[in-house]
């Protein structure tokens, strides 16, 4: 059954803003803020806690049916810093969230990551890898890469992704 509302999966590395973009389009538009981190925890789709990264050892496929019904139904924002495991038909627009090196180190330092994490996400982020896995894992034309250092930012990222929106409900009218 086609979906009335699209989902949106808001990735990048952790710190790049998922969770501030999501609960503000949230806020604007009526879509549902799926926060996975969240569901991990509280629906322990976990295999146990890493002591070294400070994280859970993520059961994709716990997590997968933990979110399935509520995600098929649509009007979803998926916010995670993965977005490979996601099936293609789940999903209609992938943002990929990006800052500066100095910026993210900042904003992972006031969250006192360990350093090994820390370093990890510093890599991730100068590499390019969420931006890869979200081309590599989804149609290119629906991916969006957007950048997330200033509030102004966040602001006209939020409209965009709203405008997207509304567009998407025009073209999927029944
Ligand atoms: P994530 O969910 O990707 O880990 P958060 O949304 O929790 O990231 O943001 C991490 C920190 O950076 C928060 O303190 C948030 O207020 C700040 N932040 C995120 N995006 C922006 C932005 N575009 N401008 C200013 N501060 C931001
Ligand atoms: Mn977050």
């Amino acid at each position: 059954m086609p979906r009335s509302l699209p989902n949106i999966i808001i990735t990048g590395t952790p710190g790049t803003g998922k969770t501030s973009h999501s609960e503000l389009l949230a806020e604007r538009t009526g879509l549902k803020h799926i926060s996975v981190n969240d569901v991990v925890k509280d629906r322990e789709c976990h295999e146990g806690w890493d002591d070294e990264y400070q994280s859970w050892i993520v059961d994709e496929d716990k997590l997968l049916d933990a979110i399935e019904d509520e995600v098929k139904q649509g009007g979803c924002i998926i916010d995670w810093h993965a977005c490979d495991l996601f099936p293609k038909s789940w999903i209609d627009l992938v943002v990929v969230l990006r800052v500066d090196t100095a910026t993210l180190y900042d904003r992972l330092a006031a969250r006192n990551y360990p350093e090994v994490k820390l370093q990890e996400n510093m890599d991730s982020e100068i590499m390019d890898v969420l931006l890869q896995e979200a081309k590599e894992s989804y149609d290119e034309e629906i991916v969006v890469e957007l950048r997330s250092i200033t509030a102004d930012e966040m602001e006209s990222n939020v409209e965009r992704i709203e405008q997207w929106f509304e567009q998407w409900k025009k073209d999927n009218a029944p």
